[in-house]
């Protein structure tokens, strides 16, 4: 029978371990190939940890060879984008040099499908809201450049090397396995949800928003959250469409619902049953107003349809963070 392997590439964070839960659930068996530099050892639990470097293509041609994956999933990034303007050396270097020499890689050992998580950070600051995936991509930070230049290398590929990939974009990942085994864990945290846990559970003093002079309804910003397991839904879907066929395709995935910054407090203080101080403070610098997504093409194209609300999202934040504190 043929093997039903997948590499998850930075399978040991946030988005890519909730994707080998999924991708297990659906009878696939994921590799995780992760240098541990954010990503956690204790978050590999379903398939095999092989340690590496992306930008190793000794390393990688080597796991490549051994375990034959059908496709590859790429989650391995630096993500902050605050981070990004300070440093964008590394960011260059691991994000885009990394990235490459996955792809180089992967086209070296004859792998036909390729997932790769991308951005709403690549629309930059929207002409128009919900965004769809026509919108003009003119990312703002160095972050958001990475992920595009990553994006142009893959359209590239599929045109002229046969690479085929879906890419998708991501609005705001948020909320945590139900079961309470894996969930949200950055170091240092700079996330609206886990921070506002924090603030819940007294690790901090006080939450601070952003900006409260937003054109909202609240005045503070919109975003669209999406429970990380409709995100690990709609990878598994992905892999699924390039391995019966399909076509290479960007989407967006949100949920196509906006909450500001205030409901998503109110939303946190429900779940948790605790009130926590406040203060507001001027605008984060990068911050766009509203960013809500149009997911019509990855329901059209994967069949995905999200499953979970703020409330999941609040709930099994609340239940991975609070379990964590107790431990820590
Ligand atoms: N935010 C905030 N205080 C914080 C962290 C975030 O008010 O301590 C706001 C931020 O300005 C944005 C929203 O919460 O409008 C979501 O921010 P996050 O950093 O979670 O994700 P982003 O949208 O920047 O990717």
């Amino acid at each position: 029978m043929e093997s039903n392997k997948v590499l998850v590439v930075g399978g040991a964070g946030y988005i890519g371990s909730h994707t080998c839960l999924e991708l297990a659930n659906k009878g696939f068996e994921p590799v995780v190939y992760d240098n541990l530099s954010n990503g956690h050892e204790e978050f590999v639990k379903w398939g095999v940890l092989e340690k590496g470097d992306i930008r190793d293509r000794k390393r990688l041609d080597e796991v490549l060879a051994r375990h034959k994956p059908r496709a590859i999933l790429h989650f391995a990034a630096m993500i902050e984008v605050g981070e990004s303007v300070k440093d964008p050396v590394s960011f260059y270097d691991n994000n885009v040099i990394g990235t490459l020499t996955l792809l180089s890689a992967a086209l070296a050992a004859g792998v036909e499908a390729f997932v790769f998580s991308s951005t709403c950070a690549t629309y930059g600051l929207p002409e128009s809201v919900p965004i769809d995936e026509q919108h003009r991509q003119a990312p703002i930070n160095p972050y958001g450049r990475t992920k595009w230049v990553c994006e142009q290398a893959l359209k590239d590929y599929g045109q002229y090397k046969g690479l085929r990939s879906v890419i998708l974009r991501y609005f705001n990942a948020a909320g945590a396995d139900p079961e309470g085994r894996i969930g949200e864990w950055h170091e240092p945290e700079t996330h609206a949800i886990p921070l506002a846990i924090d603030a819940a559970l007294g690790r901090r003093q006080s939450f601070k928003i952003f900006g409260t002079d937003y054109d909202t309804r609240d005045g503070t910003c919109v975003r669209d959250y999406i429970h990380v397991l409709d995100l690990a839904d709609a990878h598994v879907r992905a892999v699924e469409h390039l391995l019966s066929g399909g076509d290479s395709v960007e989407l967006n995935l949100g949920t196509g619902t906006g909450t500001t910054v205030k409901e998503l407090l109110t939303a946190i203080s429900e779940v948790s049953g605790r009130e926590f101080q406040v203060d507001l403070v001027d605008r984060r610098e990068g911050d766009s107003t509203t960013l809500v997504a149009n997911n019509d093409k990855a329901r059209d194209i994967l069949g995905w349809v999200p499953k979970y609300g703020l409330t999941d999202i609040t709930r099994t934040a609340w239940n991975w963070h609070s379990r964590r504190n107790q431990g820590a």
